[in-house]
């Protein structure tokens, strides 16, 4: 058990549910670690809507997504959670003592005492670019997200892609990442992106800083094991080789549900089964909060998750200390709660 983290709480998912579980687990004195697939907190509100407007939680008027999540880290710093990202938990089994072990795609490993999943709609993964054997250049010459600007420098780099994440990365490589060239190629000639960064690329392509071609990769070439060239189709169904070094490919993320259901829990309809007492799923010590759960009434709201995390602690303290009666405590008024909070 070496490089095993021991903890009281596991959260499996960084989105605004399993956010607000840190902070409701810490109110009752529970530190938490937080698994998610994607590199950054935020779930769907940071990937599918980060600048559009929420109307409907409680007492705040208007919060894009970007926003609530900004906020949410903020209000759990003084819990100080350890956030693994990029990472996905591929399994989690009980061990005779009745904890926990998970283990993550990057191979970190865990044994808790308790889990909440909040797994919101699956774990968010890139859409792979298909084509037999490509994948072979994963990582090499084929990436589906930018680590480091730095990694394209003096190549020919071809991006596939025609939404914000897709254009954002096509105008910050053409202006700072030292390509020898940079090709964005979309199957259309309209973008699902800000009118802003839309006239982003069009000025940087009249600039010559690079270039837009319509049409679809169908195959590819490869020379002593290179990836030399995409066959790109263009709408008239004429394919020709497009040279290139790197092929950054940027169709969006989409959730696979994924391990989530193959844990051994009762599902219905790709949903984990819960008691709207604690949140707890038909395994005891394992809760469920948020989007990834069901119950008769259940809707999918931010408001609705944010009440299952605080039933959950509430679900995991008697769990995590059997010994001790746990209390309701205003945040108003209680001096251990000021105490926590770092308010006193
Ligand atoms: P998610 O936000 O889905 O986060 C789950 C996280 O878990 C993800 O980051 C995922 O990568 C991670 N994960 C899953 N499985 C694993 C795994 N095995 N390992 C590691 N990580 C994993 N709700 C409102 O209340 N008001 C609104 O106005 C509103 N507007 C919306 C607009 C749009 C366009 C959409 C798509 C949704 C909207 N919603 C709104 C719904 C709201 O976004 C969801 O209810 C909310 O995001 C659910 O939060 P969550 O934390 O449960 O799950």
């Amino acid at each position: 058990d070496g490089d095993m983290i021991s903890t009281d709480a596991l959260v499996i998912g960084a989105g605004p549910v399993g956010l607000f579980q840190v902070f409701q687990l810490g109110l009752l004195e529970i530190n938490a670690h937080v698994v998610d697939s994607l590199p950054h907190p935020g779930g769907q509100c940071m990937e599918l809507y980060p600048d559009k407007p929420i109307y409907d939680i409680p007492g705040v008027l208007r919060y894009t997504g970007r926003e609530l999540v900004a906020n949410l880290l903020k209000q759990i710093e003084p819990f100080a959670p350890t956030f693994h990202l990029g990472q996905e938990v591929r399994v989690l089994e009980q061990r005779p003592d009745g904890r926990f072990f998970v283990e993550t795609s990057k191979g970190s490993q865990f044994l808790a005492k308790t889990i909440i999943v909040a797994a919101g709609v699956g774990a968010f993964q890139p859409k792979l670019l298909k084509l037999d054997g490509l994948d072979k250049f994963n990582d090499s010459q084929l990436f589906y997200r930018v680590d480091n600007p730095d990694d394209f420098a003096g190549k020919k780099l071809v991006i596939v892609g025609g939404d914000d994440a897709a254009l954002y990365w096509a105008c910050r490589l053409a202006t700072e990442g030292n390509t020898e060239s940079l090709t964005l190629l979309h199957r259309r000639d309209v973008f699902q992106a800000a009118p802003e960064t839309i006239a982003r690329v069009k000025a940087l392509c009249d600039a010559g800083k690079m270039r837009f071609e319509v049409g679809q990769v169908t195959a590819y070439d490869e020379k002593d094991g290179q990836l030399v060239a995409a066959q790109v189709t263009d709408v008239d169904g004429l394919t020709h080789p497009l040279p290139l070094d790197a092929l950054l490919v940027l169709l969006g993320l989409s959730p696979k549900l994924g391990p989530v259901a193959h844990w051994g829990l009762d599902m219905e309809r790709k949903q984990l089964l819960v008691d709207t007492e604690k949140f707890s799923t038909s395994v005891p010590g394992i809760f469920a909060v948020g989007d990834i759960n069901t119950y008769p009434g259940k809707k999918k709201l931010i408001l609705s998750g944010f009440h299952e995390s605080a039933l959950a602690a509430f679900g995991a303290a008697a769990l995590v200390f059997p010994d001790k009666k746990i209390m309701l405590q205003y945040t108003t008024t209680s001096p251990r709660l000021h105490q926590l909070l770092g308010v006193a």
